[in-house]
């Protein structure tokens, strides 16, 4: 694998660079450090979300990897994730982890010319948003299992059911849906997939508080809820085979390491200036060797990201999945790993967060918390390890 850019790809990370940095200084306090507790916490922070979208939306930015006959410029994966790498460093938002990172690749697959049209168009001029309808309370690793249904009635579909931890579901103004429309059918027989609008009559949105009380997660309750025909993406009872493809294109992202890498930045500007018993705590040989390690981690974990996108780049999205898989469990588990040891540094102050107390403004904290739900979303450890288990050694699914 070659690790070097060309000129051209240079050329175009220093214009992400220079277009993120001016659109930052734009953002409203409430965006904090960005990220989903950005996008989703507050009005103000999603305010700012879709008015990047929008910014990015006309330069094509949103949709420059989308082949040419989708309105994209088959631009290849590996600009993707300078794109990315660059948005994520100035912990930018304006990309729709749903319905940019799941959905558009979804309907590039799988949607018919008007709804490439409908669908696709205001996505890649980011003028619309998207929340993942897949989970249930009783359907997460084993997703196949979910009970919402979907019933054809005329020229509608009726929806009943529950989903749950949908990230955003209470600002997103639309939805991509996996549900059951043939009853009859067990596990991934009989799902299909669909478009809806978060604005029908018999769609209820309640809170999931997470444990430092945001509000970024739902439980989305479906009573009767009546959708177009049209809205059917793909070829009915057939979405399980559809949803498996668009998993993948969620775990492929370089996201991880470049925020362990700004987070790692931060906790090396804090032992450099911080002092314990009259010393520097960059200059005690432990804490130096635990963040040289953690340095270490993140080099391999961007080699991974790096991998992934030379993989797809040759063979395809099912070609990386077990590297995708390699890069979700390694990302999510060092972020951990970073938060864990950054609050141990800081001691019982590293509990603090929103007081004059809190070292690194309490980030590190706030991290602390939101890792361990990342290593669950998307796919747990678990899980991830099984697909390498299966896909990447070859060894036998139980
Ligand atoms: C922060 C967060 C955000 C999320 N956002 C969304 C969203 O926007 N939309 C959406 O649809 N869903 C979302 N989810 C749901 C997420 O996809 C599920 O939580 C995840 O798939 C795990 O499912 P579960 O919670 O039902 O746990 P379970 O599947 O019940 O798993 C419980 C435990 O058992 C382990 N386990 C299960 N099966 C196996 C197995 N075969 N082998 C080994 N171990 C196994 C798991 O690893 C886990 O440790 C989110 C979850 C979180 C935590």
């Amino acid at each position: 694998m070659d690790f070097k850019l060309t000129e051209k790809q240079k050329a175009l990370k220093r214009e992400f660079d220079q277009f993120f940095e001016e659109v930052m200084k734009d953002a409203p306090p409430e965006y904090g450090r960005g990220g989903l507790e950005g996008v989703y916490a507050t009005p103000e922070g999603f305010e700012f979300h879709l008015q990047v979208s929008k910014k990015l939306g006309e330069k094509g930015w949103l949709s420059r990897a989308w082949p040419k006959e989708c309105g994209g410029e088959g631009a290849p994966l590996i600009e993707q994730l300078l794109f990315n790498e660059s948005r994520e460093s100035h912990r930018a938002p304006g990309v729709d982890l749903f319905g940019h990172g799941m959905f558009a690749p979804t309907l590039i697959i799988a949607a018919n010319d008007e709804q490439k049209e409908r669908l696709l168009t205001p996505l890649a001029k980011g003028k619309v948003s998207y929340c993942q309808g897949w989970s249930e309370p009783d359907s997460g690793s084993d997703l196949a299992s979910l009970q919402t249904t979907a019933i054809k009635d005329g020229d509608n579909y009726i929806i009943n059911g529950q989903k749950i931890w949908t990230t955003g579901g209470h600002r997103a103004e639309c939805m991509f849906l996996l549900a059951r429309t043939n009853p009859e059918e067990k596990r991934g027989k009989g799902l299909s997939v669909f478009h809806l609008r978060m604005d029908l009559p018999g769609i209820t949105v309640r809170p999931i508080l997470y444990m430092d009380g945001k509000h970024l997660y739902n439980e989305v309750f479906f009573k009767d809820v009546k959708i177009p025909a049209k809205d059917l993406i793909g070829t009915e009872n057939e979405g399980w085979k559809l949803t498996r493809d668009t998993m993948n294109f969620e775990r492929s992202g370089v996201g991880f390491f470049v925020e362990g890498r700004e987070d790692l930045k931060e906790l090396v500007d804090y032992v450099k200036t911080t002092k314990r018993n009259g010393k520097y705590l960059a200059e005690d040989p432990i804490i130096r060797q635990k963040i040289a390690k953690l340095f270490i981690d993140l080099e391999v974990g961007y080699t991974l990201a790096y991998k992934i996108a030379w993989l797809q780049g040759k063979g395809g999205l099912s070609f990386a999945a077990s590297a995708a898989s390699e890069a979700k469990v390694f990302g999510s588990e060092l972020a951990e790993r970073i938060a864990n040891y950054a609050t141990e540094i800081m001691g019982l102050y590293g509990q603090l967060s929103d007081s004059k107390w809190a070292p690194m403004n309490g980030s590190m904290v706030e991290s602390y918390q939101f890792c361990m739900g990342i290593t669950v979303a998307a796919g747990s450890s678990e899980i991830q390890r099984n697909i390498i288990a299966w896909t990447g050694l070859g060894l036998p699914r139980f």
